[in-house]
């Protein structure tokens, strides 16, 4: 199995009710290694771009006004085969949705306040963690 990076973000749903430690603690019981982290909040400028990919949707407004509503933890995962299994331990973007005992089904609130996000692709992980971390940054 390859060892890979992904770019995870605790989102504000999860800072503001304190869930930071206990999101951590899932990613790494997974097998996942925090090699980068670090808190901070969201301009609008960042969050648009972050997002860029959303921008048609109907929801990307409410998107960008949650997404800057209060600090986000964002971390970058290693470990083998990062993208997919950081996908999987989040669970589906709906908690409604989501698999028993993932992330979004135990702590998410809503579609959008979600608590996490991670890289859907090894391809768009490598970009998102150049967004947040610069190479010195990242100690594995
Ligand atoms: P993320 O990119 O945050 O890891 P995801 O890949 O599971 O989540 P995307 O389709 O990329 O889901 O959507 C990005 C984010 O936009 C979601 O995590 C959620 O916060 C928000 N979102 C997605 N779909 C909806 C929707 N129908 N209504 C409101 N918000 C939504
Ligand atoms: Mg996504």
């Amino acid at each position: 199995m390859a060892t890979e990076r992904t770019l995870s973000i605790i989102k504000p749903d999860a800072t503001r009710r304190n869930l930071t430690g206990k999101v951590v603690d899932r990613l790494e019981t997974a097998g996942l290694r925090v090699v980068a982290q670090k808190r901070l909040w969201l301009s609008q400028k960042q969050a648009e771009a972050f997002y860029a990919v959303h921008k048609e949707r109907p929801f990307f407004g409410d998107l960008v006004k949650f997404m800057t509503s209060g600090p986000v933890v964002v971390q970058v995962l290693e470990g083998a085969n990062a993208v997919a299994k950081n996908r999987e331990v989040m669970g589906a973007t709906d908690p409604k949705k989501a698999a028993p005992g993932t992330i979004r089904k135990d702590f998410a609130e809503s579609i959008e306040a979600n608590s996490v996000h991670g890289s859907d692709s090894p391809e768009n992980a490598a970009n998102e963690i150049k967004f947040f971390f610069s190479d010195t940054e990242i100690v594995g």
